[in-house]
């Protein structure tokens, strides 16, 4: 029996709806976080004929840090008294910057939490108002202290790029500022206008200006220069870690080991199959307390489609695929591949156009 070594858990839970954002986020002040934590441990009960190894646990959202910390100690105890989790390495936290205290992080802490990510967004005041953020710059460098004080040594921040009206003198002066940040991973995300956000439909309708593709590329390549310059590796298209602090959780993905996802809208990929939870919280509800699993989308990958996922996650990555998976790389796309010992990777102009890429070696792929 294959191995699950990773366990996401989504929250869904958050203060209000960012008008980028495509996850799924339920903006209930009266939700009960307790009962949800509660039915996702029912949830994983329904998993109980895998073999579950964990190395990592990841709570994201939505807005994890909406809820006590106080909920999670319980939960985690009682997670233990289900499954094993001594050898889990690391368990991350989400956080937005204005939810918790000093207190609460120390107590994330006392109680095995040893990673935060910071959904900081933008070190600019303008940039935060962009991407319609409440929070404020000021907020983020106070969370960054608090949880540094509070003794975590991990600790990410999500930055976003290319939001409307940024120049590249704008991302310089953001960079600028994370010499003087606690970090040890650094995010960086271009913003996408999905169609069902407010910022995907006002630019659909022309309403709103995003940055241009030749700007786009020249800030991507300012983040990767300044960021190597500092120390950070360039590990996955969109991640930096110090030498050490690669987001394990994060690496499961991209090194396609199998991982179960519990709560509203959660991924999973177990045993060469990939399958997804109900987007609705009524129905998640539901399904949990008639013990029935909340699986609404399933696919069993074939090998030729595993492969091509293989590629997905892997090309993404600093470490690439091995050369035999791809002996020959087309004559097209050899300006943006680069390999090193037996592995092929993507290059920096690689990492840019990724999506086309992969478009590329997928019909490929299907013709072959
Ligand atoms: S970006 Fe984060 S905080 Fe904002 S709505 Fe989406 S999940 Fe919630």
């Amino acid at each position: 029996m294959k191995v699950v070594k990773g366990l996401y858990i989504h929250i869904p839970f958050c203060s209000y709806k960012c008008p980028y954002c495509d996850f799924v986020s339920i903006i209930d002040p009266g939700a009960d976080h307790e009962e949800y934590l509660d039915l996702i441990l029912e949830e994983l009960k329904l998993y109980k004929d895998l073999n579950l190894r964990l190395k990592t646990i990841y709570f994201g959202g939505g807005t994890p840090s909406l809820v006590n910390p106080r909920f999670y100690a319980v939960f985690l105890k009682k997670l233990s008294d289900f499954i094993d989790i001594s050898r889990v390495e690391e368990i991350s936290i989400e956080c937005n910057p204005e939810n918790y205290k000093l207190e609460d992080y120390r107590f994330l802490r006392e109680i095995g939490f040893n990673r935060i990510s910071l959904g900081g967004q933008s070190l600019r005041e303008e940039g935060l108002k962009a991407l319609g953020r409440h929070h404020s710059v000021r907020d983020v460098y106070n969370a960054l202290r608090l949880a540094h004080k509070a003794g975590f040594e991990n600790i990410n921040l999500d930055i976003i790029y290319g939001y409307p009206s940024q120049t590249l003198k704008d991302l310089q002066q953001e960079i600028s500022q994370l010499k003087y940040l606690p970090l040890t991973h650094l995010s960086f995300y271009l913003l996408t206008p999905y169609e069902d956000t407010q910022i995907g439909q006002l630019y659909s309708k022309g309403l709103l200006e995003l940055p241009k593709e030749d700007t786009i590329a020249d800030m991507y390549n300012l983040i990767c220069d300044a960021l190597e310059a500092m120390g950070f590796l360039h590990y996955e298209i969109s991640n930096f870690a110090l030498p050490g602090y690669e987001c394990k959780h994060n690496l499961l993905y991209w090194t396609h080991e199998e991982f179960l996802g519990l709560g509203v809208s959660a991924w999973s990929f177990v045993g060469d199959v990939r399958f997804g939870n109900t987007r609705n919280i009524k129905l998640y509800k539901d399904l949990i307390k008639e013990g029935k699993k909340p699986v609404e989308y399933q696919e069993k990958l074939e090998e030729r489609e595993k492969l091509f996922d293989y590629f997905f996650v892997a090309l993404r990555t600093r470490r690439g695929i091995e050369k035999n998976l791809l002996p020959e790389i087309p004559e097209s796309l050899r300006d943006f591949f680069e390999e090193e010992g037996d592995r092929w990777r993507l290059n920096r102009r690689g990492m840019l156009l990724i999506n086309e890429i992969l478009l590329y070696l997928k019909d490929m792929f299907y013709i072959l």
